[in-house]
């Protein structure tokens, strides 16, 4: 049995699942109502001998997504999106509360250890996953690996720039990619093209800005609702023309799109696949797919977390063998 951690800024999601990747037990707590590192750790403590105890002895290790989190060392590293301030060396501390192996990985990456574990990527070696939530988060595989970067922070593909001086952005700058292709990026589209047409147009002008969300627009766009239905062309084309370069840089297999924004479907996928093929080299057309997650939505990233520390695992057992059949041929 492995268990899964998904610390997100809002809640804390954590599930138990063997190793083809079914759930025993699942459970959520609020990471928000933190604000204090240790009593935060005191909670997630509390809720893993809670889960564990289920399984007994049978525990193999923990898998740990977290926003800023980094790969090589295991530290949460000052995120702004946390209650809390200051590094939280989080696989240190599960290994000496637990005494099991702790793996732990940026938030963004465990969609693309989902797929590779347990989703369409099982049979794939170079492909990429974009995650579409409040942000837009990416996890780049390239050869079987996940890539990390010299400091464990590679795949900020938010944050590359789309327009100067465009749209204000989370992290201080303007224009970055996620302020126009996430949830939130879609609806400060909405909201620029209900400004344009003026009213009269939309069954959404109705709404405050706080009360839109992705799903709303969503829900308009397959009524017929025009104003929607354009909100999700121009960030489907922006995502498309990005996508371009993306797979300039990686040459992936295929891109899966997976999060919240991805349940939108054709709304999606139409016109960033259309925008992909007019940006992209003649070499390249068709071949790559752009393709939903065979995972389910909601537990695509407690999977990666599940799978973060079930592949660690493996392939420790599997460098094992290979030392003692070295061993015996000696
Ligand atoms: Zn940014």
């Amino acid at each position: 049995m492995y268990l899964g951690i998904d610390i997100g800024g809002t809640t804390t999601k954590m599930g138990l699942a063997d190793s083809s990747g079914t759930f025993l037990s699942e459970n959520s707590f609020s990471t928000s109502s933190y604000s204090n590192v240790n009593q935060f750790l005191s909670a997630l403590e509390g809720e893993i001998i809670r889960m564990v105890s289920l399984v007994g002895n049978q525990l193999q290790g923990i898998g740990v997504g977290a926003p800023s989190a980094n790969f090589h060392t295991g530290v949460i590293e000052s995120a702004a999106n946390l209650g809390w301030s200051g590094q939280l060396n989080i696989k240190g501390h599960l290994e000496e509360f637990m005494k099991c192996p702790v793996e732990v990985t940026n938030d963004a990456n465990l969609p693309a250890i989902g797929e590779m574990i347990y989703g369409g990527a099982q049979v794939m070696r170079d492909f990429v996953t974009i995650s579409l939530g409040t942000g837009l988060g990416s996890g780049i595989v390239s050869n079987g690996k996940l890539v990390g970067g010299h400091h464990g922070m590679a795949g900020e593909l938010g944050h590359i720039n789309v327009k100067p001086n465009g749209r204000k952005c989370g992290c201080g700058r303007r224009g970055c990619l996620e302020t126009y292709v996430s949830a939130t990026g879609l609806k400060r589209t909405l909201f620029k093209l209900l400004a344009d047409y003026n009213g009269g147009h939309s069954e959404l002008e109705e709404y405050a800005f706080e009360d839109v969300n992705a799903q709303k627009i969503t829900e308009a766009a397959l009524r017929g609702d025009k104003i929607a239905i354009k909100a999700f062309n121009y960030t489907g084309r922006i995502l498309g023309n990005k996508l371009a370069d993306l797979i300039l840089v990686t040459d992936p297999e295929a891109i899966f799109l997976v999060g919240g924004m991805a349940k939108a479907g054709a709304l999606l996928f139409n016109p960033t696949k259309e925008s992909l093929v007019e940006s992209m080299l003649n070499s390249y057309e068709s071949t790559v797919e752009i393709l939903p997650s065979k995972l389910p939505l909601e537990k695509v990233s407690l999977l990666g977390a599940c799978g973060l520390i079930a592949r660690s695992e493996r392939q420790l057992k599997k460098s094992k063998h290979i030392t003692l059949l070295e061993r015996k041929s000696f």
